[in-house]
């Protein structure tokens, strides 16, 4: 299909995050950067969409079925063959529509801007209840149990409210880093009931939102944030005892690591030794997570913080600090854990177990953060 532009001029906005047809909706908006410094883009429309000129506020229609390669170029950004200033934003014409970026559909209005170095940063701006809608099939399952769900409906929308500053380019990432979230692919009846279901609802601490933490297996403790992170621990991220995730498929865990790979590993730590004599658990947290690891060498030891070697070799293999055993086997150590992830708040395992023994989300949430008052957003 031949790509064209039908010049629309609709009217001037000067108000983007507001600007989707004059929709203002009440719950709280977030911007979530779902691609930064790429070099294009590739924009399919399943519907009218429209391109927003977001300094002249020009609106341009793009066609229906259709497929448009961005760039930055010109004197911003090309859009196909049609040169706009940067920044643009593609608005949906009404909410059914949907805009597919990179095989990924996004509902909420979307914010390309060029960088100085001549890529995109692209950014969407929808309401927080809406992302939720993407981020829970990919940190949970949508096939868990629906209390569960819930639960993390909670948990990610106090996490993620936590991050909204107005004085930033965008409020949260879309990787690992944060929460997953790609677009709304995977939205299911049991997600849209798990968020709407618990519409606004946050967890707090004296008055403010907590840091929702959560991860896939804790192995029994929860780790206290101030172990995991050096944070100020308040009461709801202090660690708990976890007696519900010990069926978890990750509630155990075992590692190699040739001796060669730790030695190097020491060096880069400081160490000036050329041979490894012993590694072993130096000092422990009350959750049982060893603090630091201590590698003995021809020329001494030194203490290394579990979370670098964490780090170093890798948080899938090495999948928690939760080490309950170093062992030497030929050419290197074994080591053996317990849990997956930092093991900081909700034990997203555990909380699927509590959730099939028939415990409310509400008592899933004050298992994992003790002390935390559940409340609407406001
Ligand atoms: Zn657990």
């Amino acid at each position: 299909m031949k790509r064209l532009f039908a010049l629309l001029l609709l009217f001037p906005c000067a108000a983007p995050g507001r600007c989707a047809d004059g929709v203002i909706e009440d719950a709280p908006r977030i911007r979530v950067a779902i691609s930064r410094s790429s070099p294009s883009l590739k924009l399919k429309t399943s519907a009218h969409i429209y391109v927003l000129e977001v300094h002249s506020g020009q609106k341009y229609l793009l066609l229906e079925n259709s497929s448009y390669d961005v760039r930055a170029g010109g004197a911003g950004l090309l859009v196909g063959k049609q040169e706009l200033s940067s920044p643009i934003k593609l608005l949906a014409a009404d909410g059914a529509e949907r805009i597919r970026l990179s095989g990924n559909l996004y509902k909420g209005d979307i914010l390309i801007r060029a960088t100085p170095e001549r890529k995109l940063d692209i950014i969407e701006y929808l309401t927080v209840e809406e992302y939720l809608y993407g981020v829970l099939p990919d940190e949970m399952s949508a096939d868990w149990p629906l209390e569960a769900l819930k639960a993390q409906a909670v948990a990610s929308r106090t996490y993620a409210l936590k991050f909204i500053d107005p004085s930033h380019d965008y409020d949260v990432t879309n990787g690992v880093e944060m929460q997953v979230y790609n677009g709304t692919n995977k939205i299911n009846s049991r997600i849209i009931e798990a968020v709407n279901s618990t519409r606004g609802e946050v967890l707090k601490y004296k008055g403010k939102l907590i840091t929702a933490f959560f991860h896939a297996c804790c192995g029994g403790h929860t780790a206290s944030v101030n172990s995991a992170w050096g944070e100020d621990v308040i009461k709801p991220l202090y660690g708990v005892v976890d007696p519900f995730c010990k069926s978890s498929k990750h509630f155990q865990w075992e590692m190699y690591v040739s001796a060669q790979d730790l030695l190097k590993f020491a060096q880069s730590q400081g160490s000036t030794g050329l041979k490894l004599r012993s590694v072993s658990v130096y000092q422990k947290d009350r959750s049982g997570r060893p603090v630091s690891i201590k590698f003995t060498t021809d020329s001494g030891s030194i203490n290394v913080k579990t979370s670098d070697i964490r780090k170093r070799f890798g948080s899938y293999e090495f999948r928690s600090t939760l080490i309950t055993r170093i062992s030497p086997v030929k050419g290197g150590y074994e080591f053996a854990g317990r849990g997956w992830g930092h093991g900081v708040g909700m034990c997203q395992d555990g909380a699927r177990e509590m959730a099939n023994r028939g415990r409310p989300y509400k008592r899933i949430l004050r298992h994992y953060y003790p002390g935390a008052a559940i409340l609407d957003y406001d």
